[in-house]
């Protein structure tokens, strides 16, 4: 039930390539985004292009590693079943309030329509128009939704039922089994940065040599990973 869960926020958040790019993440601790690609026949950029959707929901977490032939970062990738379950339940939830309000709307009002679909209005409101279609001016007709009552009272039982279901849902915590791979070359340069010789330094050396000397990391290369304001996005279903 979990992966059915999880598969549906996925399709919300990212449609149908983010569903099947979740497929490869699920179950899995970092995944290479190249690796992604590939199985997904899809080409990088728009695989790291649906990553960052997850990543607007923190729903996917990365580590990197630089590419110790080619000299780039890699990253891998990792689903965060915490997160995503803490972020269905608040969806659901959402979701869940907006329906009973509707519900509460269309229990408690009478409609008028226009036979030919122009408008739908309430009743105090199509009383101002003398129940005629600004349109067309056709006399508009008291509607008939209970059939519309009816089905949001069942989805409002579906959407109580997701949340218990969610709420009961064990999820796996994230726990990567290694730290980023140091690769040999990385460590050198680390290892300079932090210990400077020390014997020689008993006066202060020279500062212009010492400037030149320090090793910076290497500034790296810029990949935004947005992180936006979280939630918003989400709320296209249906
Ligand atoms: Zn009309």
């Amino acid at each position: 039930m979990k992966k059915e869960y999880f598969e549906e926020l996925a399709k919300d958040i990212a449609g149908k390539d983010g569903l099947d790019l979740f497929g490869k993440l699920l179950g899995k601790i970092d995944v290479s985004e190249f690796k992604l690609a590939e199985r997904l026949k899809l080409s990088i950029n728009y695989v790291r292009n649906l990553l960052y959707r997850f990543q607007d929901f923190s729903l996917v977490s990365f580590i990197r590693q630089k590419d110790a032939k080619k000299g780039w970062y890699i990253y891998y990738w990792t689903f965060d079943e915490v997160r995503g379950k803490e972020l269905l339940i608040d969806l659901k939830k959402k979701k869940l309030e907006e329906m009973k309000k509707r519900l509460e709307e269309e229990s408690k009002n009478e409609f008028y329509v226009c036979p030919n679909k122009d408008v739908r209005l309430k009743v105090e409101e199509a009383m101002e128009i003398d129940f005629k279609c600004e349109e067309c001016g056709s006399l508009l007709e008291k509607e008939d939704n209970s059939r519309t009552i009816r089905n949001l009272k069942e989805i409002i039982e579906k959407l109580k039922e997701d949340v218990k279901n969610v709420s009961e849902m064990k999820v796996e915590i994230v726990k990567r089994k290694k730290k980023v791979k140091k690769k040999k070359k990385v460590k050198k340069v680390k290892k300079k940065a932090k210990k400077k010789p020390k014997k020689k330094v008993k006066k202060k050396p020279k500062k212009k040599a010492t400037k030149k000397k320090t090793v910076k990391k290497k500034p790296v290369k810029k990949k935004t990973v947005k992180k936006k304001a979280k939630k918003k996005r989400v709320k296209k279903k249906k």
